[in-house]
């Protein structure tokens, strides 16, 4: 590790927000079509970057070292559907020996994780977010964009559980008047189980979900209907910056979390980056454009680290707190190339 980038040179962005957490994603198809993120009529099946396109294992592990120079402790390898990406447990293995990387998350659909929770638990895998936005099973194909099978994802929950995955994350994105019943199901069902469920508002993101500002379901609203159910108890975050606000049940059967970037935007703690499957830097979840790094990425690590330092501290972005002011684009990075 590079002792004079990690003490005196730590990048600060415009706003004095040090770069802490890095979202890559790993491949930019998915098997779903979940019409919030990827609407099956506005992305064909073969909307994909072919497989020379994508950063190769290599790329990957310098860009992570490099990034893990100039702060970032917390690494989450998401998609697209991740466990598309041929030889996943490898790249997961090859990133836990990155010196100063704390924690690895996966976020996934789960419709494939049966086959591969062993996999990525020997490669060293500790955490894990499973997509569920229905145990019903006809709503949950809907969700899907009429591909999945929500019994394949029962399945990949089994198969991780009995891979020794705990505290499993499940992120339910809720819609008024679409899924807004399956939450207190969502909850009876893993209350108790040591997993925790988070529910997302419903965002703006990319440009061809048709978002409607009337199907988003404030997680204050949300959090006043579970309270009459179970009632609940605000606990502390646990770190500066953390994305869920997060609550126990006054009975001890767990926690809830909630991600509620429309209604409350954290943009003032934001230290996340993202880099797209073929190597493009967005310093948002809704910038329009993102910075290619693989040119420099080619220079070895230290050109490298010093270069997305340069990018970092000329980052201003502050979406959520603007978000439907005059002058504010709407053109938006899709959510699938880079993955939440
Ligand atoms: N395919 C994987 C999955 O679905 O878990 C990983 C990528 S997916 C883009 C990451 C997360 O983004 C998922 O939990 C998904 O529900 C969430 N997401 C996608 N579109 C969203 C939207 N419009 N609003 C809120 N969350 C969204
Ligand atoms: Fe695929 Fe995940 Fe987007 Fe659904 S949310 S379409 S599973 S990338
Ligand atoms: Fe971070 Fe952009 Fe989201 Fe604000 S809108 S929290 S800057 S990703």
């Amino acid at each position: 590790m590079n002792a004079t980038l990690r003490d005196a040179s730590l990048p600060l962005d415009v706003r004095g927000r040090p770069l802490r957490d890095l979202r890559l994603s790993v491949i930019e198809a998915c098997n779903f079509r979940c019409p919030y993120c990827m609407p099956a009529d506005r992305i064909p099946d073969d909307h994909g970057l072919d497989a020379a396109s994508r950063m190769s294992f290599d790329e990957i592990e310098t860009l992570v070292r490099a990034f893990v120079r100039l702060g970032v402790n917390k690494l989450r390898l998401t998609g697209g559907e991740p466990l598309l990406r041929k030889r996943l447990p490898e790249l997961v293995a090859r990133l836990t020996t990155i010196a100063g990387l704390d924690d690895i998350a996966l976020t996934t659909n789960g419709s494939l994780l049966a086959a591969q929770a062993g996999a990525l638990r020997e490669a060293g895998l500790r955490r894990l977010t499973i997509s569920l936005d229905a145990l019903d099973a006809g709503l949950f194909r809907e969700l899907s964009g009429g591909r999945g099978d929500v019994e394949n994802v029962f399945a990949g929950i089994a198969a991780a559980e009995a891979a020794g995955f705990t505290a499993i994350k499940f992120n339910c994105v809720v819609q008024r008047g679409v899924n807004e019943n399956e939450v207190l199901p969502l909850i009876e069902r893993f209350r108790g189980s040591g997993h925790i469920v988070r529910f997302i508002e419903y965002m703006d993101v990319g440009t061809c979900n048709g978002w409607d500002a009337a199907r988003v379901l404030p997680s204050a609203e949300l959090r006043d209907r579970i309270a009459a159910r179970w009632p609940l108890r605000a606990l502390d975050p646990h770190y500066r910056g953390e994305v869920a606000s997060r609550y126990a049940f006054e009975d001890g059967l767990g926690e809830v979390g909630f991600v509620s970037s429309v209604s409350e935007p954290f943009c003032g703690d934001c230290h996340r980056a993202r880099v797209s499957a073929d190597g493009k830097l967005y310093t948002c979840l809704f910038a329009a454009e993102g910075t290619d790094l693989r040119p420099t990425l080619g220079l070895g690590e230290e050109a490298f680290a010093a270069h997305v330092a340069g990018l970092w501290s000329r980052r201003a972005d502050r979406y959520s707190e603007l978000r439907g002011a005059v002058g504010v684009p709407r053109k938006h990075v899709e959510m699938f190339l880079i993955g939440g």
